[in-house]
């Protein structure tokens, strides 16, 4: 490109240069020419006073006063001017006067001059002609007639000679004529090297020389001379002057640096014009695809997967048969996120792109929404291929990690929906994926499920659930029921408080439905607040068994839950250290300061801490000590597994020791049997609930079994003296 530009720049200046020289040439040989006519003009002006002249007529065309001529013409004329020819012809054109470099010669002399006279006479003879006659006018210093003159080019004796030819007339009229026709007088003057020298020298043309016609000199710059009858009798040239050339050669060093400099910026112009285009170019699609991608995993992001799925979506029955959308979210992420932090939970989300990039087909696209949630769609594969790709993602995904952090194991629920009609929306697509997913979800996690249109009506259930739950909270329509925990003799040393809900047509919904769907829309605090009520106004009263109360991780993470608990208790007369707050190893997870502050405030009151489905999370020995807790309730999941061949017993064993290192309470929960039992017992367990030592049952009812009063002391007082 700059190459190109430099050459063209080049020819360019060659080309103007040429140019400048060929109008420089032209304007020199247009200044040769004139200078020449205007030469002979001057050669002309010359004769003319020597021959129009009073005195001449009297001379030359009455008395042939030759010794007249000699002195005007031959000698004067070539002494001062420089002709070496002067001839006077009469009326029938015959040189009767002759002089040759001045001095008087034979009239023989005449005759290379004869034929050049003879083509100049009859224009001579034909002005004189018409002449009207010279009037006179005896005051006059100089002639006043016009000159009657013609001249030419013509060679002799080798020479080429300018030959004036001049009509002898009078100038003031005192002499007139003699007859018809005056004799001529014929000058000539060698058009010699001097001449041209000087000539040449006037007009700043070096070199200026005299070519005879047949003599080429196209190299020249050349001015054609013509004779009398238009013939090209010679050629004046001269080398042209060529000031472009000369300016070129002068200038070609610091032009081709001015040049080469210009290049140079150029280059840089337009190198750095490319970088910054390309810079630019490379920052657009850095924009693009940091608003099409996500910057942790570089996955496509939601906005990418609504881009392609819509059009996908609207091209079935066309572009495809089929598509199918995996909604995929990990199991456990929060809580690797809090325990571990969130340099640990990104390693964790960037390590499942890396498997689901693995595991997926080049065809697919991964996506990810944000979180912990990844959609994979895959389009025109059957369900079989959809089951097998769910199955290797879940497979892939409950891998261990190791990273940095330690082990990490998740796992991750997949819900898959596969759509074979047009006219999905991708938002409904992926609605329905998700719903999927939840349903993994509800059944255990770490499994696949497809969506079937009844989810649907089990989200419209939910919902209309939600309405019932709030309307159940509004009218006081939940209920609480205790469940014993006994000591290895069987006596109940505490009761759990289980929160029940009897709905008008449902029938019982369970806790592990309605609680977490308060958690999630938002009625757990108010479901919460009663449950305390409720209990403190239930067992206020006893002295014999402790209670515990399971509160929410949405509870403890409300600023003002420890200052309500306080206010309740007080309302209700209870004794804190009578009670126990169950809290769910999830509550305790992170650095939250608003759950550390209620825990502690909690704790100040005399409430004691129990953490519940201990061994189901992620609580390290560090939170157990961090918040002070009193118990631990080994999970039913591990008592459920004990008398198999898997190794819960070693796991149980190593809980409880793990309790008496750091001097914990430990409860096992959900103990069905007496197998179950007697291998808590083997490992050091005292205390116990489940099915096999108690079931839940109302307050009355637990009250009459632990023999506590069904009242309060107070009120019982009131009643007896009622009676
Ligand atoms: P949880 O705190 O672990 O409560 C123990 C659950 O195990 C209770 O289920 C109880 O009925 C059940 N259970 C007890 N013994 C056995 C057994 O031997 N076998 C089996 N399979 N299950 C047994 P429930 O009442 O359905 O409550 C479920 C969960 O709901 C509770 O688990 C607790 O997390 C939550 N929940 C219950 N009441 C409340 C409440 O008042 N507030 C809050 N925030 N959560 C509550
Ligand atoms: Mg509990
Ligand atoms: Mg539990």
């Amino acid at each position: 490109m700059t190459l190109a530009g430099l050459m063209l720049l080049v020819c360019l200046a060659v080309f103007l240069v040429m140019q400048f020289d060929e109008v420089a040439a032209d304007r020199e040989q247009k200044m040769v020419q004139n200078g020449f006519a205007r030469q002979l003009r001057e050669i002309d002006e010359v004769i003319h006073p020597q021959v129009a002249w009073d005195e001449s007529v009297k001379a030359l065309d009455i008395n042939r006063d030759l010794r007249w001529a000699d002195m005007n013409l031959g000698s004067y004329l070539f002494t001062f001017n420089g002709f070496t020819r002067a001839f006077v012809v009469d009326a029938s054109g015959n040189a009767f006067y002759a002089s040759v470099r001045g001095e008087r010669a034979s009239t023989d002399a005449f005759a290379p001059f004869a034929s050049v006279t003879a083509k100049l006479l009859p224009q001579i003879r034909a002005v004189e002609a018409v002449r009207p006659p010279v009037r006179v006018t005896p005051n006059a210093d100089a002639a006043q007639v016009a000159p009657i003159q013609m001249n030419a080019l013509a060679w002799a004796d080798d020479t080429l000679f300018i030959v004036v030819a001049t009509l002898v007339q009078p100038d003031v009229g005192k002499v007139q004529p003699t007859g018809k026709r005056a004799p001529v007088v014929i000058m000539a003057m060698p058009l010699d090297a001097r001449m041209i020298r000087t000539f040449g020298g006037r007009y700043l043309v070096d070199d200026l020389h005299l070519y005879p016609a047949d003599i080429a000199v196209s190299q020249y710059t050349k001015v054609d001379l013509h004779g009398a009858d238009g013939v090209l009798v010679g050629r004046l040239a001269w080398t042209p002057r060529r000031p472009g050339l000369m300016l070129l050669r002068q200038l070609w060093i610091p032009a081709l640096a001015a040049i080469a400099a210009m290049a140079m910026i150029a280059m840089i112009v337009v190198r750095s014009g490319a970088t910054i285009f390309s810079e630019l170019i490379a920052s657009e699609a850095r924009a693009r695809h940091l608003a099409f991608h996500d910057p942790l995993t570089k996955l496509p992001n939601r906005s990418m997967l609504f881009a392609r799925l819509g059009p996908v979506l609207a091209g079935i029955g066309t572009l495809s048969q089929r598509v199918a959308i995996l909604a995929v979210d990990l199991d456990r992420f929060k809580e690797v996120n809090d325990t571990l932090g969130h340099h640990a939970g990104d390693a964790l989300i960037q390590a499942v792109a890396g498997r689901l990039r693995d595991v997926c087909a080049d065809e697919a696209l991964i996506a990810r929404l944000g979180g912990d949630e990844f959609v994979v769609m895959l389009e025109n594969a059957n369900d079989a291929a959809v089951t097998v790709l769910a199955e290797r993602i879940v497979s892939a995904v409950r891998a261990p990690l190791k990273t940095e952090y330690g082990l990490l194991e998740v796992g991750c629920s997949v819900g898959a929906t596969v759509i074979d009609n047009a006219g999905v929306e991708p938002s409904e697509a992926l609605r329905w994926a998700d719903l999927a997913m939840y349903r993994s979800k509800e059944l255990g996690r770490c499994r696949v499920t497809f969506f079937e249109a009844e989810m649907d009506m089990a989200l419209r259930n939910r919902r209309s659930l939600e309405t019932d739950l709030r309307e159940a909270l509004h009218s006081d329509a939940l209920g609480m029921v205790y469940q014993p925990q006994v000591d290895h003799h069987g006596g109940i040393v505490a009761v759990e408080a289980l929160v029940r809900w009897v709905h008008p047509e449902r029938g019982a919904v369970p806790p592990s439905t309605f609680v977490p769907l308060a958690e999630e829309c938002g009625l757990i605090l108010a479901l919460g607040e009663q449950v305390l009520r409720k209990v403190f106004a239930e067992t206020g009263h006893w002295t014999k068994a402790r209670i515990a109360i399971n509160v929410s991780a949405v509870q403890l993470r409300a600023p003002g839950f420890a200052a309500l608990v306080t206010r309740l208790a007080a309302q209700a007369g209870i004794v804190p250290s009578q009670y126990e707050i169950e809290l769910t190893e999830t509550a305790l997870l992170g650095e939250d300061p608003v759950t550390a502050a209620n825990i502690d405030a909690l704790k100040r009151l005399g409430f004691s801490i129990a953490l519940d489905d201990f061994g189901t999370g992620y609580s390290s020995l560090s939170v157990l000590q961090r918040f002070s807790v009193d118990k631990i309730k080994i999970d039913r999941s591990f008592v459920a597994a004990l008398g198999g061949e898997d190794e819960s017993e070693a796991l149980v064993d190593a809980m409880i020791k793990l309790a008496r290192a750091l001097d914990l309470e430990v409860i096992a929960e959900g103990v069905e049997n007496a197998r179950q039992k007697e291998c808590l017992e083997a490992c050091g367990c005292r205390e116990f609930q489940g099915h096999l030592v108690g079931m839940p049952m109302t307050g009355p009812a637990i009250a009459g079994l632990i023999g506590e009063a069904l009242l309060k002391p107070a009120d019982m007082e009131a009643i007896r003296r009622q009676a």
